[in-house]
C-alpha cells in the first residue's frame, strides 16, 4: 500500500468550492483503491489575510515544504483590493512558489473531443490536441536585475526590464523538458528568439548541449517564439511538447490553453528539482482560473481544471500514470454524457452544477475501474 500527504490550500472565492470537489475524488481512491491519501488544510490568500494579517502563515509554509504535494485552490477578490501589497492574496501564490522553487511550470492544453467546438479553432485543428507547454517560472525578465524606471538628463524617463538566464537555470529546464518528453513522444521544441536576443542564442545553446550530451535519443526542435505563436494556431497538432523562458511560455501557455475553451478546464502543475536526500521534489498543483469571485458561492464553477490538477499530481508526483488516466478518461466521458456546466454550456447539453460534474466523474471511474 503507498501513502501519500497532500496540503490542500482551497483560498478565496470559488477556491473552496472546486477543492471540495477534489476531495471527493481523493476520498474515492481511499475507498476503492490501495492507494491512500492524507490530507491537511490550511487557509492561503484573503481567507488567510483575515485570519492572522498574512497571505499565508508560517505554519502553512512550514506544511507545504513537508508534504508531497499541494493542491491548491485559487486566491483574490475584490474585497482585498486595498490591503497593503506586501499582503496581498497573491503573496501567499508568490511565496509558495519561490520558497519552495517551482521553477518549472506544466501547462498541458489537451481538447476534449466533447468540447472541440468550443474552441475558436476549426474542429479538425484542435480535435485530440494533446501538447504540454513548459515554461521556466523563476527566472528570465520577470525577475532579472536591474528592473527599474530612471530619470534621463533631458526631462525623459528610461523603464529597464532585464532578461536574464544562468546555465545551470536554462539546463535544468532543459532536462524537465526531456525527462517529460520520455513520457511523452519524445520531442522536444525550444523556443527563443535568438534572431534579435543575445539570451535567445544562449537559451538555444544551452539546451542544444544538453540534448547533445544528456538526451542524444530524444528528438529536439527549434522555433523562434513568434513563429511558435503562429504555428500553435495554424497547426497546432504539430506539437506535442513546447520548453520556453518565463516571458514566451506565459504568452504561449496562455495562447494554447484558448485553443481548449473554458478557463474552467484547465490544470497545471508547478515542479521544483528533486531534492537529492529526500528524492522528494516540491510540487504545486493548481487549476489556472482564478477565484471567479463573479460566480462564487453558487454551485456552479467547473470543477474540471482542479480535478485535472490532481490527475496530474498522480503522474508528476507520485508515478501513477494509470490513476491519472482513469480521472483524464472519466472527465472525457463525463463530459461525453453531455453534461456542462454553465461555463461550458452549448445547445442542446444538460446544465449542471459543480457538484453534479463531479457525481459524473465519479460514476464515470466506477464505471472503469
Ligand atoms: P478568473 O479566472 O477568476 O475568472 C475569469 C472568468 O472565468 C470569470 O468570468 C469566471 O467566472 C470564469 N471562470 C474561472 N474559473 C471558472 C470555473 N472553474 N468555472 C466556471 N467559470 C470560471 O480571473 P479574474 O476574474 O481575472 O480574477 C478573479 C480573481 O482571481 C482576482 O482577484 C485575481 O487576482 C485572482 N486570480 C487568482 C489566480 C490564482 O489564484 N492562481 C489566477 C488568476 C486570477
Amino acid at each position: 500500500m503507498s501513502s501519500y500527504n497532500l496540503l490542500m490550500l482551497p483560498g478565496d472565492g470559488i477556491g473552496p468550492e472546486v477543492i471540495k470537489e477534489v476531495e471527493r475524488v481523493i476520498a474515492w481512491f481511499n475507498k476503492n483503491t490501495q492507494i491512500k491519501f492524507e490530507t491537511e488544510s490550511e487557509l492561503v490568500g484573503g481567507a488567510a489575510f483575515d485570519s492572522h494579517g498574512a497571505a499565508i502563515s508560517e505554519n502553512a509554509m512550514d506544511l507545504a515544504h513537508k508534504c508531497d504535494a499541494i493542491i491548491f485552490g485559487a486566491v483574490g477578490g475584490p474585497q482585498w483590493d486595498n490591503v497593503p501589497f506586501e499582503v496581498r492574496p497573491e503573496a501567499g501564490l508568490l511565496r509558495l512558489r519561490k520558497d519552495l522553487d517551482l521553477f518549472a511550470n506544466l501547462r498541458p492544453a489537451i481538447c476534449y473531443k466533447a468540447l472541440a467546438d468550443a474552441s475558436s479553432l476549426k474542429r479538425n485543428l484542435v480535435e485530440g490536441l494533446d501538447i504540454l507547454i513548459l515554461r521556466e517560472l523563476t527566472g528570465g525578465v520577470y525577475f532579472g536585475e536591474p528592473k527599474e524606471i530612471i530619470d534621463l538628463p533631458d526631462g525623459q524617463k528610461k523603464a529597464i526590464d532585464t532578461q536574464v538566464y544562468t546555465t545551470s537555470e536554462i539546463e535544468r529546464i532543459a532536462r524537465v523538458a526531456f525527462e517529460l518528453a520520455k513520457t511523452r513522444k519524445g520531442k522536444v521544441t525550444s523556443t527563443e528568439k535568438k534572431n534579435v536576443m543575445i539570451s535567445g542564442v544562449f537559451w538555444n545553446n544551452v539546451v542544444t548541449e544538453v540534448h547533445k550530451n544528456e538526451y542524444p535519443d530524444m528528438e529536439l526542435e527549434h522555433i523562434l517564439a513568434d513563429a511558435c505563436a503562429m504555428q500553435l494556431v495554424r497547426n497546432p497538432k504539430q506539437f506535442d511538447l513546447i520548453v520556453a523562458d518565463n516571458l514566451f511560455g506565459d504568452i504561449l501557455s496562455d495562447e494554447a490553453a484558448m485553443l481548449t475553451g473554458s478557463m474552467g478546464m484547465l490544470p497545471s502543475a508547478s515542479l521544483g528539482a528533486v531534492n537529492e536526500e529526500t528524492k522528494k521534489r516540491n510540487a504545486m498543483y493548481e487549476p489556472v482560473h482564478g477565484s471567479a469571485p463573479d460566480i462564487s458561492g453558487q454551485g456552479i464553477a467547473n470543477p474540471i481544471a482542479e480535478i485535472a490538477s490532481f490527475a496530474m499530481a498522480l503522474r508528476y508526483s507520485f508515478n501513477l500514470t494509470e490513476e491519472a488516466q482513469l480521472i483524464e478518461d472519466s472527465i472525457s466521458s463525463a463530459l461525453d454524457t453531455g453534461i456542462r456546466t454553465p461555463d461550458i454550456m452549448q445547445e442542446g447539453m444538460q446544465k449542471v452544477g459543480t457538484h453534479q460534474m463531479t457525481d459524473a466523474i465519479l460514476s464515470q471511474m466506477n464505471l472503469k475501474s
